[in-house]
């Protein structure tokens, strides 16, 4: 059990700045992800917390003390990467049984034999530990490359994409898992990706990050209704949050002061009243029915029952609902609204 602070934390490569003064406390216990496009930082957060590389400035420590001069095995952490590291020629037991041979550990076999049996039990493979590693589906494993993690007990778990390789089903299935396993672990985990549905369902907490910079931290749900900028609105939901003019609906939603830009998420458009939108594209998704309307020369994606009897060419009447108010710059404008 550990809970992991980073203080002020910098690093570039070259004239790259991956990460620019990273403050963040992750709580014992905490499934914290991070979430960003490609470059924003999140694997350089992971390599500097892990000791892989060394921070320009800042600190990481982990239950109040720093670590920045222990080496990666000394900081008792375990990673978990998009790519499943196993053993080709060993079999699931032999290597998940690997990390507890290492001569840092030296467990007993007979230790390791119960060790690798209840990870085995956790992840649902207890059956597959005589096959070799490559006559595993590709879900088990990633599930095996999870249980080398497992296995050790470390004090931090960090992910880095471990289920983007998967297809959707698996990544699916393993959501619900990797959800499971760290509630029975009752572990902190540090998880990285770019997939905002892993973000929404497994997190406790997410932090967002742009250009290395963390630009807000908080439960799943307050980053998705209480976002600080247009760049957070635009990272969570779908359908994308629709961006517009402030003066988009006129009359309708008069914009506050200071507001240059309205944002609208599907919970933000009321149907059947208001301005007179046209249906130009209907996706049927199964469960719900993704709609594309057009105002003016402006587009809005919006839902609609599944069965809506909408077609292209239909006029539909919308009006804002409580909005998201942008200013210039995109940053959010939290003053009390009309
Ligand atoms: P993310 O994981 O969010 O995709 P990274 O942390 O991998 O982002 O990278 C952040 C930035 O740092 C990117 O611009 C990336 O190109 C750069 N970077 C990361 N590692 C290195 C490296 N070893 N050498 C040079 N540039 C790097």
């Amino acid at each position: 059990m550990a809970e992991v602070t980073l203080s002020g934390l910098s690093k570039a490569y070259g004239v790259t700045q991956a990460l620019r003064d990273v403050s963040l406390t992750i709580p014992d216990g905490a499934f914290v992800v991070l979430l960003g496009p490609t470059g924003a930082g999140k694997t350089t957060t992971l390599r500097l917390i892990a000791g892989l590389d060394r921070p320009d400035s800042g600190d990481v420590r982990i239950d109040g003390v720093s670590v920045l001069r222990d080496t990666p095995a000394q900081r008792d952490i375990a990673m978990v990467f998009q790519q499943y590291s196993l053993y080709p020629h060993m079999t699931v037991r032999d290597n998940l049984a690997f990390p507890l041979r290492s001569p840092m550990i030296a467990m007993p076999e007979d230790q390791i034999a119960t060790r690798v049996a209840e990870v085995a039990r956790v992840l649902r493979i207890p059956h597959k530990l005589d096959n070799k590693a490559t006559a595993l589906s590709g879900g088990e494993m990633q599930r095996v490359s999870i249980g080398r993690a497992l296995v050790r007990n470390p004090r931090i778990y960090l992910m880095d994409e471990p289920l983007s390789s998967l297809d959707a089903k698996l990544r699916a299935e393993l959501r619900i898992e990797l959800t499971r396993i760290h509630a029975e672990l009752g572990a902190t985990f540090l998880y990285v990706t770019h997939d905002q549905i892993e973000a929404m369902t497994m997190a406790s907490h997410v932090g967002v990050l742009d250009e290395g910079r963390l630009v807000q931290f908080g439960t799943p749900r307050e980053i998705y209704e209480e976002p600080i900028s247009t760049y957070v609105a635009s990272r969570l939901g779908q359908p994308r949050i629709t961006l517009l003019p402030a003066e988009a609906f006129g009359a309708l939603a008069p914009p506050p002061p200071g507001a240059a830009q309205i944002g609208l998420r599907p919970e933000h458009i009321l149907q059947g009243e208001g301005a007179p939108a046209t249906v130009h594209r209907l996706e049927h998704l199964g469960d719900q029915t993704r709609l594309h309307l057009s105002l003016g020369t402006h587009q809005i994606v919006t839902l609609a029952d599944a069965h809506t009897a909408l077609a292209p060419g239909d006029s539909l009447a919308i009006r804002p609902h409580n909005p998201l108010w942008f200013d210039a710059q995109g940053n959010r404008l939290t003053a009390p609204q009309p």
